[in-house]
């Protein structure tokens, strides 16, 4: 048997005196000495608390970015137990719901969260624990605790479960394994160029892949600093990215975020360039800002992944290839095996748009109590992703679109993001979602949902007018509707199944 090493503890052999982490929100910095010690301590009190359900007991954490967040999470891995982080923007419903699908044993949270966490409790009987506090609050029992050797382990025990973001139907519970977790961790260190001496700034939450496999696993297993921003304060992230002393290397946003920050008073293309790349990831990343990121001497990148699988597909940190392949996303990560194939079950010709089925060390194995999902997705060895590619003559990957979002009108394929992006160059347009409904004479037809900007007047006539310079006639939406505002998923994502709903109701 392996003994359960998680990155933390690897480094604090051979790098004790190294800065591991730094909370913006307090200031308190750890060495990797001092942060394997605090989790060792917290894998005791796990271990007090749980006792004969450990291990493979699920520990729920609801609370903002913490460096005490990341210490559950490694604590839960030496005495085998599974940690799921909570989406702490969800609504008590659904939290509720998620509570009770991964049978948590355990819930810890922040005190912001006390409220939620105490409904959360009455309905589901979980025990309750609060990060902060008294004694009795996790770290009171932390101070008071030995530290507890890792608990022997394979490597393939279920270490995470990470719920996906629910973009397609409710969310499903991801379980990733130690092993899965120390290659979608690789995967991106290569894509991502994260050696020791990186300090990574994370302003994403901690229960997403990204922010929680990328960024913090990534910067610890190799090295790093890791910066631990509880809250996107767009000030406050570019004083940092300012600072020479901090010496911020990779940054990571989503597209409004990078949009916001150059608009900001103290943003200075010049100290940026300090900066390796702002990594992109979870939505496609609209080209004008990319080409205002070059412009300063940016590098603004595409990645493309998903709580399965942690990076699968990442746009080079190269100027020219970032210039030249606008809507890319890259290359395979290196221990990602790729596929792109058709509905009946044949490889792709070259260039043709297919799904994308992928397999590697890195990919879990299925969904925590979804057998019939897990069987439908997880086939021979590959996941298939329910996304759409096409990959260009020099290896270059374009996402087309969901494969459940793409509807087929007049016999002909049509990937609504194309249609979006037509409809979103139109200066009246703030927000659209396309989607596919029944058609007695096409089989399908798209029809738009559009919220338009600061209520600016537009008629629909002149949207499809838009279009028609710009898209094939099968390809232009049949319907224009006018929203308030398009319904998204905590994550941000368009919920296009409320939108057929509403279309077809
Ligand atoms: P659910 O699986 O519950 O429907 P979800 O797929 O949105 O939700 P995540 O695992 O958080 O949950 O997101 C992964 C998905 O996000 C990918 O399958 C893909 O559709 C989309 N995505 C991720 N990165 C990109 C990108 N760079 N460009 C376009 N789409 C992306
Ligand atoms: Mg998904």
């Amino acid at each position: 048997t392996l003994i359960a090493r998680d990155p933390v503890s690897y480094r604090a052999r051979i790098s004790p005196d190294r800065i591991a982490a730094r909370s913006l929100a307090d200031g308190i910095t750890v060495t990797y000495r001092e942060m394997d010690e605090r989790i060792a301590r917290c894998a005791s009190v796990l271990n007090e608390l749980l006792g004969s359900s450990v291990p493979g007991a699920t520990v729920a954490a609801l609370g903002r970015n913490s460096i005490d967040h990341l210490v559950l999470a490694f604590a839960c891995q030496r005495v085998n137990c599974i940690f799921v982080p909570l989406n702490w923007r969800l609504g008590a419903v659904e939290l509720t719901d998620i509570v009770a699908d991964c049978d948590a044993r355990l819930l810890v949270f922040e005190d912001d969260f006390g409220p939620v966490a105490r409904e959360l409790g009455a309905k589901s009987g979980v025990k309750l624990l609060g990060y902060q506090g008294d004694e009795s609050s996790l770290d009171g029992l932390i101070r008071k605790a030995d530290p507890l050797k890792p608990l022997p382990a394979t490597g393939n025990e279920p270490a995470i479960l990470l719920y996906t973001s629910g973009t397609t139907g409710t969310p499903k519970g991801v379980i990733l394994t130690r092993s899965n977790l120390f290659y979608a961790a690789y995967n991106f260190s290569v894509v991502g160029e994260v050696a020791p001496g990186a300090v990574t700034f994370c302003d994403l939450p901690f229960f997403h892949t990204i922010g929680l496999v990328a960024i913090a696993r990534t910067t610890l297993m190799m090295g790093g600093t890791l910066i631990v921003s509880d809250r996107f304060l767009p000030e406050r992230t570019i004083d940092c990215l300012n600072d020479e002393d901090l010496a911020v290397t990779h940054y990571f946003a989503v597209p409004q975020m990078a949009t916001i920050l150059r608009d900001q008073p103290g943003y200075s293309g010049e100290r940026m360039k300090r900066l390796k790349a702002i990594f992109i990831g979870g939505a496609p990343l609209p080209p004008p800002l990319v080409e205002a990121y070059l412009a300063d001497g940016v590098a603004l990148v595409n990645g493309y992944g998903m709580s399965e699988a942690g990076t699968v597909l990442h746009m080079p940190i190269d100027h020219q290839a970032i210039s030249t392949r606008h809507g890319s996303v890259g290359f395979p990560a290196p221990l990602i095996d790729v596929k792109i194939m058709d509905a009946q079950g044949q490889a792709c010709e070259a260039g043709q748009v297919g799904e994308l089925w992928i397999r590697g060390p890195s990919i879990s194995s299925g969904y925590w109590k979804k057998p019939e999902q897990t069987a439908a997705s997880f086939v021979n060895g590959w996941f298939r992703t329910g996304d759409l590619v096409r990959c260009d003559e020099d290896g270059f990957h374009i996402i087309a679109d969901r494969l459940k979002d793409m509807y087929i009108s007049g016999g002909e394929n049509v990937y609504p993001a194309e249609v979006e992006a037509v409809l979103l160059s139109h200066d009246a347009v703030a927000e659209v979602a396309v989607i596919g409904v029944p058609d007695e004479k096409w089989g399908e037809v798209g029809v738009a949902f559009v919220v338009a900007r600061n209520s600016a007047k537009v008629g629909a006539d002149e949207l499809i007018n838009h279009c028609k310079s710009r898209l094939a006639t099968y390809k232009r939406p049949a319907r224009i509707e006018f929203l308030e505002a398009i319904p998204r998923n905590a994550a941000g994502k368009p919920l296009k199944h409320v939108l057929r709903d509403r279309a077809t109701g």
